[in-house]
């Protein structure tokens, strides 16, 4: 695989603070970017903030201030994410209220309008805020949205334009046929079953008398584009689509292997919508989507009024950056739905990164330090990243990481049954032989644990190249 790698998260919408499923997704994307870059690839990696919507729109005004001011301070709060969480430095950043991205939707829409895919009818429907979309009778529950019960459905008549959704059932039960496309497998076949309903148009703009908070539509100054329609240009306005002068685009895109990170809600826009307006547009299609679970926290939703939100910023200023990465890999199933609570947070952070990890380091180091003359010689030829290739290709961390502590528990079994260091006393020659494998395999576990924990590992292997117990890596928590 020597294609040029493209790898994006969605777009977190900008109506409150980052939330933890987003710091999920941002983390996990980040490993796997970090992993083909290691492996050799060139990646491209994207991120960013989707900033329009008769949501932020109500949000704004109820908070007194302009739009623009009102989702320019939460941009920067989702950008604190990028350090906050160690994500690589070179991630793009799109907004899409930037001027590159509102062209690039325009001229989407152009393309699609050109194709014969965009149509203007008079439309009544009940329309969620908290989901930005049309509700159909069908999937209400007692006449509300199952996903914001709370909320009073507006009922709105107007003339919008309409995306010609259902000219690509067949291109969609074909994209979806290929294995591989959405990943995991299951999530697939029910894209499938998705399309087996029939797919129905769907409105894409909303007139200004009523949102004007929205890219214009191109050639009507009555309509603003409905926010999915917009935000999901995202993808391809980062690479610098259509003028691509750097030619991203093309290399990243048209040539490359282009992977999005979502979570499980998104099916329907990521795999369906997004994949018809590319289509439409004449553009080629993502290679693979990757969806996500939920967390959860005590068995329930987060939310505000029952007091178990868990921020990320939280989740770091008490684990730290490295630690928070690791838990939110290792201890979140990267495909299910995973509940955490603080207490189960703690008791992994002690076990596993306290003990396991950090003793473990601590104590072959101590022994290296102790009986080893001078550093023990490591030709950089490790195979440690071949090891787990096969889980990050199925883009399963989690598998990983499972695999990099099975090997910390075999050198604590092996550390506990010979017992170097009373062996040293009388035996050195097997003494010796035994702390220096101790400390190769040490060396594989720090390499190994670069895509999820870089300063860790640049620590350890410090450490191992002067010959040193590493200060303490990972402090007990209460
Ligand atoms: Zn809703």
């Amino acid at each position: 695989m020597s294609e040029k790698f493209y790898l994006t998260t969605t777009l977190p919408y900008v109506n409150s603070d980052p939330h933890i499923g987003f710091a999920l997704e941002l983390v996990q994307a980040d490993a796997v970017a970090r992993y083909f870059k290691l492996s050799g690839r060139e990646v491209f990696f994207s991120t960013g903030t989707d900033e329009h919507g008769q949501k932020i729109a109500e949000k704004a005004d109820e908070a007194g201030k302009s739009r623009q001011d009102y989702v320019d301070h939460y941009a920067a709060e989702f950008k604190k994410l990028i350090p906050t969480l160690g994500i690589l430095s070179d991630i793009h950043f799109i907004r899409t209220t930037d001027e590159a991205h509102v062209r690039a939707a325009q001229e989407l829409w152009r393309r699609c309008e050109k194709a014969g895919d965009i149509y203007k009818k008079k439309y009544k429907g009940l329309y969620c805020v908290g989901d930005e979309m049309f509700m159909k009778e069908s999937e209400l529950v007692d006449g509300r949205c199952p996903n914001h019960p709370n909320l009073e459905l507006q009922e709105i008549e107007e003339e919008n334009y309409f995306f010609r959704l259902s000219n690509y059932q067949k291109y969609l039960e074909g994209y979806l046929s290929r294995e591989g496309i959405i990943v995991p497998e299951w999530r697939r076949l029910e894209a499938l079953k998705f399309l087996e309903q029939g797919l129905e148009d769907f409105s894409i703009s909303r007139e200004v008398s009523r949102m004007d908070w929205g890219i214009p539509v191109p050639g009507d100054a009555g309509h603003v584009m409905y926010v999915w329609f917009d935000a999901l240009t995202n993808y391809i306005s980062t690479l610098g689509w259509p003028e691509d002068t750097d030619g991203n685009y093309k290399n990243f895109w048209e040539n490359g292997f282009p992977v999005q990170v979502a979570g499980k809600d998104q099916i329907r826009f990521q795999s369906i919508m997004w994949q018809a307006m590319l289509k439409s547009a004449g553009l080629s299609e993502t290679k693979k989507v990757v969806y996500h679970g939920f967390i959860t926290s005590g068995g329930q939703k987060m939310s505000k009024s029952l007091g178990n939100v868990i921020s990320p910023f939280e989740l770091v200023e008490r684990y730290g950056t490295e630690a928070t990465r690791y838990l939110l890999l290792r201890h979140v199933h990267p495909f299910e739905d995973t509940d955490i609570t603080f207490e189960k947070l703690t008791e992994w952070y002690n076990a596993n990164l306290a003990n396991g990890l950090g003793n473990l380091a601590a104590r072959i180091m101590k022994m290296a330090e102790t009986h080893l003359q001078e550093p023990v010689d490591i030709k950089d030829d490790t195979d440690a990243l071949a090891a787990y290739a096969n889980s990050f290709e199925k883009f399963n961390v989690g598998e990983a990481l499972d695999s990099i502590w099975q090997k910390i528990g075999s050198l604590d079994l092996f550390i506990q049954t010979e017992q170097p260091f009373k062996v040293i006393k009388t035996d050195r020659e097997k003494g010796i032989k035994d702390i220096t494998y101790l400390v190769s395999s040490l060396y594989d576990i720090a390499v190994s644990l670069k895509p999820f924990m870089s300063e860790t590992s640049e620590k350890i292997l410090a450490a191992i190249k002067e010959n040193k117990m590493p200060e303490s890596l990972f402090v007990r928590k209460e």
